[in-house]
């Protein structure tokens, strides 16, 4: 007779022939299937893992670098995408700082100082296998921009073809926005998107997402599956992050739900356990995984979904706000109540309800002096108001993404 028994973490249960209490953690089969299907990994490594107290932390990059290369090693079908921290922390050891810099200008200057060094480390680390690193740095507006975003798309899908491995970091040096308020957390949800990966581990210096912050509660236990990054599971996380790194479990959790929204499982796992990686591949059970429940978006959608600044608003009626959710509908003029904004014709931009919220994010079919034009009017009119018809949608259906749940 075997005991079944379930709880919050999994499920217990008596192997019959050895007696032993066997624990699956809840989500195991769910994990099962997302790493023997995974032929695409990004592996975001965060600088508490990549740096320490002297900097740089060299043994773990060889570390690293020693997994990588098995699981590629593994299966010649696995592409391996890294996205990289650590600049900031590897230049602030370099020039003697002690605490993380304060001004834009500072952080910079020791990103810039140490973004050479991280690359150094980890082209001798993958040197000895003969594995080409490249380095890819990349700012938000690089992905804002739809041409920006394809090139970048591009030139990652050709690294991957050649058997290059791509050493993503933020390009801290140039964009002061990107050290202010980006965080390679979410950068690595976006290139997630932007190539299609199959998983997104997120390595960092604690074990997984807690019911408590367990850096205060000795309580505190892990969370092994997540399926829905809600109020209740935000409500878990401690918003300050560490010492050396930008983000802290919150900036995991929304790009975890970035992840999920793009139909994408993010892992957030222990980066210094060793070999982690692979233990994760061969089915241990560590870490906090947030598994999608269908994919979301694809395609030009993903990059819609993450335009960090639309062009201008506009505010729907409630008759719009219901086409656009729950059937699918494109937008009319008549849906349309204001217009904010001065944009052309093709410009991104954010759809809000009359209380203010964001319903989706479209590229629109007119100017935004024409859409205060036709606004409220029925599609016939549109010509007889403004001297011509490009078409009797604002925004096409193919070019509108519903954000409400996800941002
Ligand atoms: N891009 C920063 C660096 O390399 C780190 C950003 C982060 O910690 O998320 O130092």
């Amino acid at each position: 007779m075997s005991a079944l028994e379930f709880d919050d973490h999994g499920l217990q249960f008596t192997d019959i022939r050895s007696g032993k209490s066997i624990r699956l953690m809840q989500g195991f089969q769910e994990r099962t299937e997302v790493f023997s299907r995974c032929r695409r990994v990004l592996i975001k490594v965060g600088s508490a893992v990549v740096t320490g107290p002297k900097g740089l932390d060299r043994v773990m990059i060889h570390r690293l670098s020693d997994q990588i290369a098995e699981l590629r090693g593994r299966s010649a079908r696995m592409d391996v995408l890294v996205v990289s921290s650590g600049a900031v922390a590897s230049g602030m050891h370099r020039m003697g700082l002690t605490e993380r810099p304060r001004t834009i200008p500072q952080k910079q200057a020791a990103a810039a100082v140490g973004q050479g060094a991280l690359m150094e480390a980890w082209e001798a680390a993958f040197d000895k296998y003969d594995l080409l690193v490249a380095q890819v740095l990349l700012t938000s507006e690089d992905l804002s921009n739809r041409h920006r975003y394809l090139n970048a798309r591009n030139t990652l899908e050709t690294l991957l073809s050649w058997g290059i491995l791509p050493i993503i970091n933020e390009n801290d040096t140039v964009v002061v926005e990107e050290i202010k308020f980006g965080d390679n957390d979410h950068l690595s949800a976006l290139i997630a998107g932007l190539v299609g990966a199959d998983l997104v581990i997120n390595l960092t210096d604690i074990d997984g997402l807690y019911d408590n912050d367990p850096r205060l509660h000795g309580s505190a236990k892990l969370i092994p599956l997540v399926q829905r990054v809600d109020a209740k599971v935000l409500a878990c996380a401690a918003p300050e992050p560490g010492t050396v790194g930008t983000g802290g479990m919150l900036s995991k959790l929304n790009a975890a739900r970035k992840c999920l929204a793009f139909g994408i499982p993010m892992i957030i796992a222990p980066g210094k356990q060793r070999d982690v990686v692979l233990r994760l591949f061969d089915g241990e059970q560590l870490g906090t995984m947030f598994v999608p429940r269908e994919r979301a978006y694809s395609g030009k959608k993903v990059w819609l979904a993450n335009l960090p600044k639309p062009a201008g608003e506009i505010t729907l009626d409630d008759g719009a706000v219901t086409a656009l959710i729950k059937k699918g509908r494109s937008l009319l003029p008549i849906g349309v109540r204001e217009v904010k904004g001065i944009f052309g014709v093709g410009a991104p931009v954010r759809c809000i309800d009359k209380n203010g919220k964001q319903v989706g994010i479209g590229l629109t079919n007119y100017k935004s002096t024409e859409i205060d034009n036709i606004k409220g009017r029925h599609s016939e009119e549109i010509e007889k108001l403004i001297g011509y018809k490009h078409s009797d949608e604002v925004i096409h259906r193919d070019n509108f993404v519903v954000t409400s749940e996800t941002v």
